[in-house]
């Protein structure tokens, strides 16, 4: 009997081994992109640089002779959004991830919730959509500005989101902590909205990219919804004081009974890596969403702004990537 086994053991390694030296069992590599909650514009960013990769995969076979091509596999999990994404990378758990400009700033540079924990290995590949910063506030709660959001009911964001650390920042600006709300939650992008629908939040704070269907069903549902305006010289501070802040505006009619456009200050979503992810692995991911550039921007409404000059600068404060620079360069784009 021991002796079957042994010989059946020793029949599947040969047939591992085998497997292997074809090229058949370490032909795929899997890598991981970082995005935000299941219902944000990170999720579907990163599974649109998937999608692009895998379709590039399939018609190139990255110019490589059948059998010795190194596969790439991609997926793009929902998250907890920009630090919690840049964190895994600085781990070398994902090896990509979607960040907005000012926590992409923060970690390279060591400020803010980087602070003592710099990470000077995150690289920059490219920005995508903007996103305005938003507070969104149930109609009855009477919210028109920042002020009156005092002695409410706020969502503040998961942590490890970058809503949540542009909230933190909007406060500081503002000079309030938490005790200048009535109670404040921790709920992530994907559970706000009910909260707010159901009436047991008053408001939210959320960075994302527009149009956005979470924010349509705020904005449809008995809570009613809307975008409030953040302005003033507080907010003005901010975007003067940072090149990753900057004006956005949310034009009317963006959302359903959206009559007045929502003036905010708003950030970059961009894709940023590790040095110590591969020249060509980042080339690869950055040549497939450049080459189907029509079709990427397909994949979302708020990538239909999207210009291939800006993505390679805008937003960007962490160096670029040698492998997306090599692509740039190759296009004629640098
Ligand atoms: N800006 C958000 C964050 O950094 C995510 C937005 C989205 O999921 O589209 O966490």
């Amino acid at each position: 009997m021991r002796k079957i086994i042994t010989s059946l053991s020793s029949a599947l390694l040969i047939l591992f081994a085998s497997l292997s030296l074809n090229g058949v069992a370490k032909s795929a590599e899997f890598f991981t992109i970082g995005t935000g909650g299941p219902t944000g514009v990170y999720f579907q960013t990163g599974n649109a640089i998937c999608k692009m990769l895998h379709k590039s995969a399939i018609s190139a076979d990255h110019g490589r002779k059948k059998g010795t091509a190194k596969a790439y596999r991609c997926t793009a999990p929902s998250t907890g959004g920009s630090n919690y994404n840049i964190g895994q990378i600085a781990a070398g758990e994902f090896q990509f991830g979607v960040a907005q400009s000012d926590w992409q700033y923060h970690a390279v540079n060591g400020s803010s919730k980087w602070e003592g924990k710099q990470y000077s290995d995150l690289r920059a590949v490219f920005s995508v959509h903007n996103e305005p910063f938003q507070i969104w506030a149930r109609k009855k709660a009477k919210i028109k500005n920042f002020s009156d959001l005092e002695g409410k009911v706020v969502n503040i964001g998961n942590p490890g989101s970058g809503q949540r650390g542009t909230m933190e920042e909007l406060m500081k600006a503002m000079g309030v902590d938490n005790s200048f709300f009535k109670s404040t939650t921790e709920l992530t992008s994907s559970e706000q909205v009910k909260a707010l629908c159901d009436g047991k939040i008053d408001a939210f704070g959320y960075s994302v990219g527009f149009p956005n269907g979470a924010m349509e069903q705020a904005a449809t549902c008995a809570a009613k919804a809307s975008p409030i305006n953040l302005t003033g010289p507080e907010v003005q501070g901010l975007i003067d004081g940072a090149d990753y802040y900057a004006q956005a505006v949310i034009p009317k009619g963006t959302y359903t009974k959206q009559k007045k456009d929502a003036t905010t200050f708003g950030v970059k979503a961009t894709v940023v890596t590790s040095a110590d992810v591969s020249e060509e692995l980042v080339y690869l991911v950055t040549k497939a969403v450049f080459e189907n550039f029509d079709d990427f921007k397909k994949q979302h409404p708020a990538f239909s702004f999207l210009e291939k000059k800006n993505m390679i600068k805008d937003g960007l404060s962490a160096p670029l990537h040698p492998g997306a620079i090599k692509y740039y360069k190759e296009a004629g784009l640098m």
